[in-house]
Protein backbone atom coordinates (compact mmCIF):
# COMPACT_ATOMS: atom_id res chain seq x y z
CA UNK A 1 0.00 0.00 0.00
CA UNK A 2 3.07 2.60 0.57
CA UNK A 3 3.91 2.23 -2.90
CA UNK A 4 0.49 3.05 -4.41
CA UNK A 5 0.22 6.01 -6.87
CA UNK A 6 0.12 9.68 -5.25
CA UNK A 7 -3.25 9.86 -6.20
CA UNK A 8 -4.35 7.37 -3.59
CA UNK A 9 -3.63 9.70 -0.66
CA UNK A 10 -7.21 11.21 -1.60
CA UNK A 11 -8.85 10.09 1.89
CA UNK A 12 -11.64 8.15 -0.02
CA UNK A 13 -12.88 6.23 3.44
CA UNK A 14 -14.21 7.92 6.53
CA UNK A 15 -14.03 5.00 9.23
CA UNK A 16 -15.05 6.93 12.24
CA UNK A 17 -18.55 9.27 11.94
CA UNK A 18 -21.65 9.44 14.53
CA UNK A 19 -25.34 9.26 14.54
CA UNK A 20 -28.41 10.50 16.72
CA UNK A 21 -28.10 6.17 17.50
CA UNK A 22 -25.08 7.65 19.93
CA UNK A 23 -24.25 11.61 20.20
CA UNK A 24 -24.10 12.98 16.51
CA UNK A 25 -26.50 13.88 13.61
CA UNK A 26 -29.73 11.88 12.13
CA UNK A 27 -27.56 9.55 9.71
CA UNK A 28 -29.48 10.95 6.24
CA UNK A 29 -27.91 14.24 7.12
CA UNK A 30 -24.60 12.45 7.48
CA UNK A 31 -24.30 9.98 4.53
CA UNK A 32 -25.49 13.36 2.75
CA UNK A 33 -22.81 15.50 3.83
CA UNK A 34 -20.25 12.28 2.60
CA UNK A 35 -21.30 12.24 -0.76
CA UNK A 36 -20.77 16.32 -0.99
CA UNK A 37 -17.10 15.54 0.60
CA UNK A 38 -16.62 13.14 -1.97
CA UNK A 39 -15.96 10.33 0.02
CA UNK A 40 -16.22 6.94 -1.64
CA UNK A 41 -17.01 5.37 1.68
CA UNK A 42 -18.59 6.60 5.27
CA UNK A 43 -18.72 3.88 8.25
CA UNK A 44 -20.78 4.72 11.18
CA UNK A 45 -19.22 4.00 14.20
CA UNK A 46 -21.52 5.15 16.99
CA UNK A 47 -20.99 4.95 20.98
CA UNK A 48 -21.41 1.72 22.86
CA UNK A 49 -20.80 0.25 25.95
CA UNK A 50 -21.55 -3.82 27.27
CA UNK A 51 -19.86 -3.26 30.66
CA UNK A 52 -21.78 -5.28 33.24
CA UNK A 53 -20.51 -2.83 35.69
CA UNK A 54 -23.07 -1.13 37.70
CA UNK A 55 -22.07 2.27 37.16
CA UNK A 56 -20.98 2.13 33.04
CA UNK A 57 -24.91 0.56 32.66
CA UNK A 58 -26.58 3.62 34.41
CA UNK A 59 -24.22 5.95 32.38
CA UNK A 60 -25.45 4.13 29.35
CA UNK A 61 -29.18 4.61 29.98
CA UNK A 62 -28.99 8.60 31.58
CA UNK A 63 -26.90 9.42 28.37
CA UNK A 64 -28.84 7.57 26.05
CA UNK A 65 -26.51 5.19 24.23
CA UNK A 66 -27.76 2.36 23.88
CA UNK A 67 -26.41 1.12 20.61
CA UNK A 68 -26.63 -2.57 21.99
CA UNK A 69 -30.27 -2.39 22.03
CA UNK A 70 -30.75 -0.72 19.78
CA UNK A 71 -27.98 -1.51 16.62
CA UNK A 72 -30.70 -3.90 15.00
CA UNK A 73 -33.09 -0.69 14.15
CA UNK A 74 -29.86 1.14 12.83
CA UNK A 75 -29.02 -1.71 10.86
CA UNK A 76 -32.37 -1.42 9.02
CA UNK A 77 -31.77 2.43 8.17
CA UNK A 78 -28.39 1.67 6.95
CA UNK A 79 -29.78 -0.68 4.54
CA UNK A 80 -32.42 1.81 3.49
CA UNK A 81 -30.47 4.48 2.91
CA UNK A 82 -27.64 2.02 0.80
CA UNK A 83 -30.83 1.62 -1.64
CA UNK A 84 -30.44 5.72 -2.09
CA UNK A 85 -26.77 6.23 -2.10
CA UNK A 86 -23.81 5.42 -4.48
CA UNK A 87 -21.66 5.25 -1.92
CA UNK A 88 -20.74 2.22 0.65
CA UNK A 89 -22.33 2.79 3.98
CA UNK A 90 -20.69 0.82 6.77
CA UNK A 91 -22.59 -0.83 9.53
CA UNK A 92 -19.86 -0.02 12.23
CA UNK A 93 -19.63 0.32 16.36
CA UNK A 94 -17.00 2.69 18.22
CA UNK A 95 -16.50 0.23 21.52
CA UNK A 96 -15.89 1.01 24.73
CA UNK A 97 -12.89 -1.00 25.74
CA UNK A 98 -11.53 -1.59 29.60
CA UNK A 99 -9.31 -5.20 29.97
CA UNK A 100 -11.78 -5.94 32.52
CA UNK A 101 -14.59 -6.10 29.91
CA UNK A 102 -12.81 -8.42 27.27
CA UNK A 103 -15.54 -11.37 27.49
CA UNK A 104 -18.68 -8.95 27.19
CA UNK A 105 -17.04 -7.49 24.73
CA UNK A 106 -15.97 -10.42 22.28
CA UNK A 107 -19.64 -11.90 22.87
CA UNK A 108 -21.00 -8.96 21.62
CA UNK A 109 -19.25 -8.72 18.93
CA UNK A 110 -19.29 -12.19 17.59
CA UNK A 111 -22.99 -11.67 18.07
CA UNK A 112 -23.55 -8.48 16.53
CA UNK A 113 -21.98 -9.09 13.27
CA UNK A 114 -20.79 -5.63 12.50
CA UNK A 115 -18.76 -4.84 9.48
CA UNK A 116 -16.10 -3.78 11.75
CA UNK A 117 -15.46 -2.19 14.91
CA UNK A 118 -13.40 0.78 16.60
CA UNK A 119 -12.04 -0.27 19.83
CA UNK A 120 -11.66 3.36 22.62
CA UNK A 121 -10.45 3.65 25.96
CA UNK A 122 -12.58 6.38 27.00
CA UNK A 123 -11.71 5.67 30.59
CA UNK A 124 -9.27 5.48 33.28
CA UNK A 125 -10.10 4.38 36.82
CA UNK A 126 -13.88 5.19 35.80
CA UNK A 127 -13.39 8.78 34.54
CA UNK A 128 -13.39 9.99 31.67
CA UNK A 129 -10.42 11.36 30.20
CA UNK A 130 -11.60 13.89 28.11
CA UNK A 131 -13.17 15.66 31.35
CA UNK A 132 -12.10 19.20 31.42
CA UNK A 133 -12.73 19.49 35.54
CA UNK A 134 -11.84 16.05 36.63
CA UNK A 135 -8.26 16.00 36.49
CA UNK A 136 -7.66 19.92 37.96
CA UNK A 137 -6.91 18.86 41.65
CA UNK A 138 -4.55 15.71 41.09
CA UNK A 139 -0.97 15.80 41.52
CA UNK A 140 1.64 15.35 39.49
CA UNK A 141 2.26 11.96 40.04
CA UNK A 142 -1.49 10.97 40.01
CA UNK A 143 -1.31 12.73 36.82
CA UNK A 144 1.39 10.14 35.40
CA UNK A 145 0.22 7.09 37.08
CA UNK A 146 -3.50 7.84 35.06
CA UNK A 147 -1.45 8.17 31.67
CA UNK A 148 0.32 5.50 32.30
CA UNK A 149 -2.59 3.76 32.94
CA UNK A 150 -4.73 4.78 29.78
CA UNK A 151 -1.56 3.32 27.69
CA UNK A 152 -1.29 0.24 29.72
CA UNK A 153 -5.14 -0.20 28.90
CA UNK A 154 -4.58 0.93 25.05
CA UNK A 155 -1.75 -1.28 24.45
CA UNK A 156 -4.60 -4.21 26.17
CA UNK A 157 -7.20 -3.57 23.46
CA UNK A 158 -4.36 -3.67 20.70
CA UNK A 159 -3.09 -7.09 22.08
CA UNK A 160 -6.77 -8.31 22.13
CA UNK A 161 -7.24 -8.95 18.65
CA UNK A 162 -11.08 -7.59 19.13
CA UNK A 163 -10.75 -4.69 16.73
CA UNK A 164 -9.93 -3.38 13.34
CA UNK A 165 -9.17 0.28 14.50
CA UNK A 166 -8.14 1.44 17.68
CA UNK A 167 -9.44 5.32 18.01
CA UNK A 168 -7.02 8.24 18.70
CA UNK A 169 -4.91 6.46 19.95
CA UNK A 170 -3.38 9.65 22.30
CA UNK A 171 -6.63 10.97 23.28
CA UNK A 172 -5.41 12.36 26.92
CA UNK A 173 -3.53 15.26 24.94
CA UNK A 174 -6.99 16.75 23.87
CA UNK A 175 -7.11 17.35 27.96
CA UNK A 176 -5.15 19.95 28.82
CA UNK A 177 -4.54 19.54 32.57
CA UNK A 178 -3.34 15.51 31.15
CA UNK A 179 -1.61 17.36 28.28
CA UNK A 180 1.97 16.55 27.79
CA UNK A 181 2.53 13.38 30.16
CA UNK A 182 2.70 10.85 27.27
CA UNK A 183 6.31 9.57 26.35
CA UNK A 184 8.62 8.34 24.21
CA UNK A 185 8.05 5.15 26.41
CA UNK A 186 4.44 5.04 25.52
CA UNK A 187 5.24 5.92 22.03
CA UNK A 188 7.05 2.81 21.67
CA UNK A 189 4.61 0.82 24.05
CA UNK A 190 1.85 1.58 21.34
CA UNK A 191 3.75 1.29 18.23
CA UNK A 192 4.98 -2.12 19.38
CA UNK A 193 1.78 -3.41 20.09
CA UNK A 194 0.15 -2.07 16.16
CA UNK A 195 3.22 -3.65 14.76
CA UNK A 196 2.27 -6.92 15.94
CA UNK A 197 -1.59 -6.48 15.43
CA UNK A 198 -3.93 -6.71 13.20
CA UNK A 199 -5.70 -3.44 14.65
CA UNK A 200 -4.47 -0.46 12.91
CA UNK A 201 -5.03 2.79 14.57
CA UNK A 202 -6.69 5.67 12.87
CA UNK A 203 -5.99 9.39 11.97
CA UNK A 204 -8.43 11.36 13.94
CA UNK A 205 -9.68 14.61 13.55
CA UNK A 206 -12.00 14.56 16.25
CA UNK A 207 -10.45 17.76 17.80
CA UNK A 208 -7.81 18.68 14.62
CA UNK A 209 -10.17 21.71 14.23
CA UNK A 210 -10.93 22.93 17.37
CA UNK A 211 -9.66 23.77 20.68
CA UNK A 212 -6.71 21.09 20.66
CA UNK A 213 -5.76 22.14 16.93
CA UNK A 214 -3.83 19.00 15.97
CA UNK A 215 -4.69 15.31 15.20
CA UNK A 216 -4.54 12.07 16.86
CA UNK A 217 -1.59 10.84 17.24
CA UNK A 218 0.61 13.98 18.17
CA UNK A 219 3.81 13.73 15.45
CA UNK A 220 6.38 12.32 17.40
CA UNK A 221 3.67 9.67 17.79
CA UNK A 222 2.60 9.03 14.65
CA UNK A 223 6.73 9.18 13.40
CA UNK A 224 7.20 6.15 16.13
CA UNK A 225 3.90 4.16 14.14
CA UNK A 226 5.20 5.36 11.01
CA UNK A 227 8.82 3.98 11.50
CA UNK A 228 7.59 0.39 12.38
CA UNK A 229 5.44 0.30 8.79
CA UNK A 230 2.18 1.08 10.79
CA UNK A 231 -0.49 2.36 8.27
CA UNK A 232 -3.34 4.67 9.16
CA UNK A 233 -7.09 5.12 8.51
CA UNK A 234 -8.94 7.93 8.01
CA UNK A 235 -11.58 8.72 10.84
CA UNK A 236 -13.53 12.53 10.98
CA UNK A 237 -14.96 10.97 14.35
CA UNK A 238 -17.30 13.93 13.10
CA UNK A 239 -20.99 14.29 14.92
CA UNK A 240 -22.81 16.96 12.50
CA UNK A 241 -22.35 17.34 8.69
CA UNK A 242 -20.72 20.92 9.02
CA UNK A 243 -17.75 19.05 10.69
CA UNK A 244 -17.25 16.06 7.93
CA UNK A 245 -17.21 18.72 5.14
CA UNK A 246 -14.54 20.56 6.78
CA UNK A 247 -12.74 17.76 8.21
CA UNK A 248 -12.55 15.12 5.02
CA UNK A 249 -10.25 18.24 3.47
CA UNK A 250 -8.13 18.93 6.16
CA UNK A 251 -7.38 14.93 6.68
CA UNK A 252 -6.36 15.21 2.96
CA UNK A 253 -4.50 17.76 3.15
CA UNK A 254 -2.50 16.31 6.50
CA UNK A 255 -1.55 12.75 5.05
CA UNK A 256 -0.43 14.38 2.20
CA UNK A 257 1.77 16.94 3.97
CA UNK A 258 3.26 13.53 5.82
CA UNK A 259 3.86 11.58 2.69
CA UNK A 260 1.47 8.79 4.34
CA UNK A 261 -1.38 7.04 2.19
CA UNK A 262 -5.02 6.64 4.25
CA UNK A 263 -4.97 3.06 4.75
CA UNK A 264 -7.93 0.83 3.80
CA UNK A 265 -9.45 -2.33 5.89
CA UNK A 266 -9.20 -5.34 3.85
CA UNK A 267 -11.33 -7.16 5.60
CA UNK A 268 -14.24 -5.06 4.68
CA UNK A 269 -13.58 -4.44 1.40
CA UNK A 270 -13.57 -8.47 0.62
CA UNK A 271 -16.53 -8.55 2.28
CA UNK A 272 -18.38 -5.81 1.06
CA UNK A 273 -20.44 -4.50 -1.92
CA UNK A 274 -17.42 -3.30 -3.94
CA UNK A 275 -17.55 -4.16 -7.75
CA UNK A 276 -13.86 -6.17 -8.45
CA UNK A 277 -12.51 -3.07 -10.61
CA UNK A 278 -12.74 -0.53 -7.64
CA UNK A 279 -10.78 -2.84 -5.36
ZN1 LIG B 1 -13.97 8.20 20.97
ZN1 LIG C 1 -16.00 8.85 18.04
Amino acid sequence: MTDAPRSDAAVAHDYHVHSNYSDGTAMPRMVRAAADAGLDAVGFADHCNVSERDRMIRAKYEYGMTLDRTYPLRREGIESLRERYDLEIYDAVELDYAPDDEAEIRAFLADSGFDYAIGSVHRVEGENVQSHSTFADRSESERRRIVDDYYDALADLVESELFEIAAHADLIERTPDLRGYTTSDHYELIADAFSRSRTVPELNAGRALGDYGAFHPASDFREALADRGVEFVAGSDSHAPDELRDRIPAIEEAFDSWGLDPAKLASVEKSARLSPAEE
